[in-house]
């Protein structure tokens, strides 16, 4: 069964009894009150008045049960409600009936036990009865009052089937209008399933839900909904032209190594075939780089690293000093700034995030050039800066080098053994540690990476 006609039968049902609940004490409370002032108030006054002419009489010494044997004149009939006909019966201690009223004919009304003097319901419900009890010549009599509650009761049976009609009919309309309303309510979340279903029949990511209506619990679905395709057409783009770049990367020197086993085939002098031996070691050396730093990008993506460990940023930025002097030439290793901090971390993808930056920093230096370390706090973060007094990186191309792949200069990158990928990793491992990392450049004067690292 469906949501919607799920909430509208469990409100129906809900409201329902409540109606019905309300309906029936409003019935039981206008019953009681008709009974109770239609016909209690009559038997009240009525009984008082005889009983009272009756008491004269018992104070004359007139013997109590043959006084009241004249009861039958005492019967009250209004011909005009024959309904309001008042009875009136004497009966003794025991229950033997002395006396009744003429309008009584045949009839016989029940004897009350008991000695209260309230008036009962009696009969099944059709009679009405005040009993009143004296005593005389050392005996009690009960002398009861009696109305029909026909009339009531037929006036009451017409009053419950009213109600009974207006409680099906509120119903049945707060029923309808809950549908409705539910159904209104619930439509956008049919776009949203309609929109997934056609984006799972069709592959198409490009299909949104777009909806325009109240930002409510049912407008943030469909919002987030297309958050999240959003996010997955992205994601699967970038898969898509990450898995054609890495082809593309590789086939580079697979090509290469082809052409120069071809090459080896042939009759070649010996200088040109170790160059060709050279050449071939340089492009699987180049593949072998671009595979590990696949691997190394899969591996922070995944977000599988160690983050437990106490790091000392101070002996990672010594260490890559040590290996930085080992390819810097004529070129300047300093270490302006080192502050002793201490973060929590993988040492290894740290010491390979800050390896990553000082290797581009030597390898985009021209000889002569210098090449500063620095690592001090900044606020609630540790900051690692690597500046060069390099080439630069254009202003426009500033936003794109943390891309996988991306490189200013291919040419030139791929000569100097670059796989691409060196800047996504250390902005990968950066993330992975919850920090960030920047750039600032200018153009043939040098470029500033910043990281920084949560304390
Ligand atoms: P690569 O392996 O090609 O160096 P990276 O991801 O490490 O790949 O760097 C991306 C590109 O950013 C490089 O190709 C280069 O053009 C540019 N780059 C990175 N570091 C520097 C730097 N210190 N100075 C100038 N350009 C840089």
């Amino acid at each position: 069964m469906s949501i919607r006609w799920r909430l509208t039968l469990s409100f129906g049902f809900v409201f329902g009894v409540a109606v019905a609940v309300a309906a029936l004490f409003l019935f039981v409370a206008i019953q009681s009150w008709v009974v109770s002032v239609r016909i209690d108030t009559r038997l009240n006054v009525y009984s008082a008045l005889k009983v009272s002419e009756l008491s004269g009489e018992t104070e004359d010494g007139i013997d109590y049960a043959i006084a009241v044997a004249s009861l039958p004149s005492l019967g009250y009939y209004d011909p005009d409600h024959p309904d309001s006909t008042i009875w009136v019966q004497l009966a003794d201690a025991d229950g033997n009936v002395l006396a009744r009223s003429n309008n009584l004919g045949d009839v016989v009304l029940p004897v009350i036990s008991g000695r209260n003097l309230v008036p009962k319901t009696v009969s099944g419900g059709t009679l009405r009865i005040l009993p009143y009890y004296f005593e005389a010549n050392g005996q009690i009599y009960q002398l009861a009052f009696a109305q029909s509650l026909s009339s009531v009761n037929s006036d009451m049976a017409r009053m419950g089937i009213a109600l009974l009609l207006i409680v099906v009919a509120f119903v049945a309309l707060a029923i309808l209008s809950v549908a409705i309303m539910i159904g209104r309510a619930l439509s956008p979340v049919k776009t949203v399933t309609a929109t997934a279903q056609s984006i799972a029949s069709s592959s198409d990511l490009s299909r949104r839900v777009n909806y325009h209506g109240p930002k409510d619990e049912i407008g943030q679905l469909a919002a987030t909904f297309d958050q999240m395709i959003e996010q997955i057409d992205g994601l699967m783009r970038s898969q898509r032209s990450f898995v054609a770049d890495a082809s593309h990367e590789l086939r580079g020197p697979l090509t290469v190594i082809r052409g120069n086993l071809d090459l080896l085939k042939r009759d070649l002098s010996e200088e040109d075939r170790s160059e060709s031996i050279r050449v071939l070691e340089a492009e699987m050396a180049r593949m072998t780089r671009i595979i590990n730093d696949l691997l190394v990008l899969a591996e922070v993506e995944s977000g599988q690293l160690d983050r437990e460990q106490t790091v000392s940023l101070k002996e990672i930025l010594l260490d890559a000093q040590d290996r930085a002097l080992l390819m810097a030439k004529d070129r300047r290793i300093v270490i302006e700034r080192q502050d002793d901090l201490w973060v929590k971390g993988d040492a290894h993808k740290l010491d390979q995030m800050i390896g990553n930056l000082v290797t581009n920093a030597v390898r985009y230096t021209p000889d002569g050039g210098t090449i500063t370390l620095s690592l001090y706090r900044d606020g609630d973060w540790a900051r690692v800066d690597v500046a060069d007094t390099g080439i630069g990186i254009p202003a426009e191309q500033l936003p794109d080098i943390f891309e996988r792949f991306y490189r200013v200069d291919k040419a030139r990158s791929r000569r100097s053994g670059g796989s691409g990928l060196g800047l996504a990793i250390v902005k990968g491992i950066a993330e992975q540690h919850g920090g960030r990392v920047s750039v600032t450049s200018e153009l043939g004067k040098g470029s500033t990476f910043s990281v920084w690292l949560s304390l």
